[in-house]
């Protein structure tokens, strides 16, 4: 199973991946992770890519996407599937992912989005700002992000329908467990598909 979930800045796509990586025991593929990990760990990568977080922009696309190849080819995605958390952020994202996918006769099963309105976003952004410290949670970086993701994020959702994907929204302004509960739903719906049956074995 390969899931994705997309969603604005603040609209809890960290929280529920760790329920669907626990739930369903996919692996996580978290971009925004591996990036801040990249940037912890002072790699060029990493070091050009915490300057552009900082200020809410998207990190260049073919850094993205090589980096989602390399943990892509890694065992446990073979193994178990994967969740894909905060990628594709682009449609030229979307399709070099697709592109992978083929070449191992993998498909996308499930994108789930999280609709959360702005003004809540914003709430919640300033309230993590205060406990995890996140270099981008500024007020100034929250806008940039929201930008992005009306620019470059939501024409992603519109280029999976044109593509006939199956696609999922899901009311994120409601208590964390019931978010959790739909989330895990729309997933289930999917595993349970006949179609996808032989390919989990
Ligand atoms: P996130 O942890 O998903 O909120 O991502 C934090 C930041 O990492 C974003 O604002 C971007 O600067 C960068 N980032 C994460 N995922 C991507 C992606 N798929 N494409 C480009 N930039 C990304």
């Amino acid at each position: 199973m390969i899931a994705a979930l997309l969603g604005p800045p603040g609209s809890g796509k960290g929280t529920q991946a760790e329920f669907l990586v626990k739930g369903f025991g996919l692996a996580h593929v978290s971009t925004g992770n591996l990036l801040r990990a990249e940037a912890k760990a002072g790699t060029d990568l990493g070091r050009a890519a915490a300057e552009i977080m900082e200020t809410g922009e998207l990190v260049p696309d073919d850094m993205v996407v090589r980096m989602v190849e390399h943990r892509l080819q890694q065992r446990d995605v073979a193994d178990v599937g994967a969740l894909l958390d905060g990628f594709p952020r682009t449609v030229p994202q979307a399709e070099a992912l697709t592109e992978m996918l083929k070449r191992t006769h993998h498909q996308i099963d499930v994108i789930v989005c999280l609709d959360v309105p702005v003004a809540v976003l914003e709430q919640r952004i300033m309230q993590r700002a205060e406990k995890e410290g996140r270099s981008d949670d500024t007020a100034i970086s929250f806008e940039q992000r929201m930008r992005e993701y009306t620019e470059k994020t939501v024409p992603v959702i519109d280029y999976y329908r044109a593509n006939g994907m199956h696609i999922v929204s899901v009311n994120g302004d409601m208590a964390i467990e019931d978010v959790g509960r739909d989330v895990a739903a729309a997933v289930t719906g999917v595993a349970q598909l006949p179609a996808n049956d032989g390919r989990r074995g």
